[in-house]
């Protein structure tokens, strides 16, 4: 521990709140923490750029709670005291169950709600009648809400919070966010979190702060070399399948891992590929219900999985421009805007809180350099370390050098080194993934993605009603099962000896090659259970025979 470092508990908190610090086992503040909560309780406003995963959450959260438990004491009223605006769904929930984190206990004092997900308007309306301390939304949301006077926002609002400014820019969301600071009191205390202050954010600046302190407390927005280690590796679009084929299956690629790819079909061609090595991934788009997608974020961060293949926020635009994109005919910088069926609101790559990613990869190179450093920052979050590799077809060259001359700076540690692995090692395995490849067709690939959005809007249904009354049978519910529109070929299953590259035999995890499917707990106890049910009711199992000695010289004496 920092010795001159301000700790949580010389910030003058309550006790309630250093007790939750204490439960979440937060040794002491990051830096952003350190810097934001002193100020913002003296009142400041405060302009922030953090680089994500910074715990940039907490550094308004923590005051933003203090500053309500100290009203509290003189004044009992009920109202909304805090409003926190966040781009997207999934970071909405998860604000929300930080916020419930830190006030564990005190949340009769400081209550949270989250108002972003996709639930009617008239659902949500009796939350807010009960006047929550805090509300976390989407503009838009808060917008309808103020709009259909669910909610008053004029009279009690003492704080305001714009986390993600710019992506809520780049969502769209400025004309929401314009009109709502029409319904906001004429003296609140204001934040703004941002990854990057760009013109837009330093407009909203002006817009909702007064005075304020600004915060830019890292020169680089990833963590240095000795936290993060950044590599890239040159390969055209066969090479990439080959070799992501080989890092997974030789388990050369250890720990939780997100995979970004350029477009919502590409997640689904490559889960297909990995299916036919039964190397189990879930896919995480814009096209899946909200439901689906915090589940399966929030089931990767308790350990459910170790592969997750994602589209960022492009996977928003038209999967038509995309997939050209992908292809190499054409490079510019991609809009961001909706596209048909997806979800506007969908954002994987910013704020989103993977727990304890060891690793990510882009198989597609991110087509911005703001895109590379949100989907790069997934790992190596607070103090973890973690490592990034980016596969680069000699189509996505020029961004890549776009990101390496964005990223040196003054900060020489930054740059992408190149990944020492040798191609040609591998190239026994490449007649595996053509063969593999080859049932992966288009037709394949577009049965998947049709039957992945029925389970999982299947699946939503059953999130939304069933498992609220039954929390514990969600862990059943995974999201990694083989979608199998493909011909799976059982001989790719295993990799023979005689294929794996002599010195890449030593690395090899033999754990890794064999049969082993982990099942969460809760499945080991219902499959259990349910033997135990069978057995009691199936008389053939139940039936024990037990010598019945008095009936039988009754029996004899008659
Ligand atoms: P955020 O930047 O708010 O998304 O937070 C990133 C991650 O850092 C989250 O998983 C937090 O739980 C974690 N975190 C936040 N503050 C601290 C802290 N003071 N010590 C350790 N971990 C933290």
């Amino acid at each position: 521990m920092e010795e001159d470092k301000l700790q949580f508990h010389e910030m003058g908190l309550d006790d309630r709140l250093l007790k939750a610090l204490a439960d979440l086992g937060w040794a002491q503040p990051t830096l952003i923490q350190e810097k934001a909560i002193p100020l913002s309780l003296e009142g400041k406003d405060l302009l922030a750029r953090a680089r994500t995963g910074s715990g940039k959450t907490a550094a308004y959260a923590v005051p933003l709670i203090q500053r309500i438990l100290t009203s509290k004491q003189t004044v009992r009223e009920q109202a909304v005291r805090a409003l926190v605006l966040v781009p997207t769904k999934e970071l909405g929930q998860q604000v929300q169950t930080m916020i419930r984190q830190l006030t564990a206990y005190c949340s009769r004092d400081v209550r949270v709600a989250d108002i972003s997900g996709k639930a009617d308007l008239s659902a949500q309306k009796p939350i807010l009648m009960e006047k929550p301390d805090i509300v976390v939304g989407t503009p838009s949301r808060v917008q309808a809400h103020v709009n259909a006077q669910n909610l008053v926002l004029n009279s009690s609002l003492e704080m305001l919070v714009i986390d993600e400014a710019d992506l809520l820019f780049s969502f769209g969301f400025e004309d929401d966010i314009k009109s709502l600071l029409c319904h906001l009191p004429k003296i609140y205390q204001a934040f703004l979190m941002s990854a990057t202050l760009n013109e837009d954010v330093q407009a909203l600046k002006e817009l909702v702060l007064h005075n304020p302190v600004t915060l830019k407390l890292q020169g680089s927005q990833l963590p240095d070399g000795s936290q993060l280690q950044q590599y890239s590796v040159k390969c055209e679009e066969e090479d990439k399948f080959l070799l992501i084929y080989t890092l997974l299956k030789l388990g050369l690629v250890r720990g939780k891992t997100l995979i970004f790819v350029s477009a919502v079909e590409r997640c689904y061609r490559l889960k297909l590929f990995l299916e036919q090595f039964s190397i189990p991934a879930c896919v995480l788009n814009s096209e899946l219900p909200v439901h689906s997608r915090c589940h399966i974020i929030s089931q990767f961060n308790q350990g459910f999985y170790d592969y997750i293949i994602a589209t960022d926020e492009h996977g928003l635009e038209d999967p038509a421009t995309s997939s050209q994109k992908s292809q190499g005919k054409g490079n510019k910088k991609k809009s961001g805007k909706g596209g048909k069926g997806k979800d506007k609101e969908y954002g994987v790559s910013r704020g989103i809180d993977f727990h304890n990613v060891s690793n990510v990869i882009n198989f597609d190179f991110p087509t911005s350099v703001d895109s590379y450093i949100h989907r790069v920052g997934r790992t190596a979050r607070a103090d973890k370390p973690g490592t990034a590799l980016s596969f680069i077809s000699h189509t996505e060259l020029l961004l890549l050098t776009e990101v390496e001359n964005a990223l040196i700076g003054d900060n020489t540690d930054c740059v992408l080194k190149p990944y020492g692995f040798k191609m040609e090692e591998i190239e026994a395995f490449r007649y595996r993934c053509r063969d593999a490849m080859r049932s992966v067709t288009k037709q394949a690939v577009k049965e998947a993605r049709l039957k992945e959005i029925k389970q999982e809007l299947l699946n939503s249904e059953k999130l939304k009603t069933y498992f609220e009354d039954n929390p514990r049978d969600l862990q059943l519910l995974r999201h990694d099962k083989d979608l199998h529109p493909a011909v799976i070929k059982p001989h790719l299953k295993n990799v023979p000896d005689y294929l794996i590259p002599a010195a890449l035999k030593s690395l090899v995890n033999p754990l890794n090659r064999r049969k082993r499917k982990q099942k969460p707990k809760g499945a080991t106890v219902m499959r259990s259970s349910f033997k135990k049910n069978f057995r009691s009711k199936n008389p053939l199992k139940s039936f024990r025979y037990v010598k019945k000695k008095h009936t039988e010289k009754k029996a004899k004496k008659s």
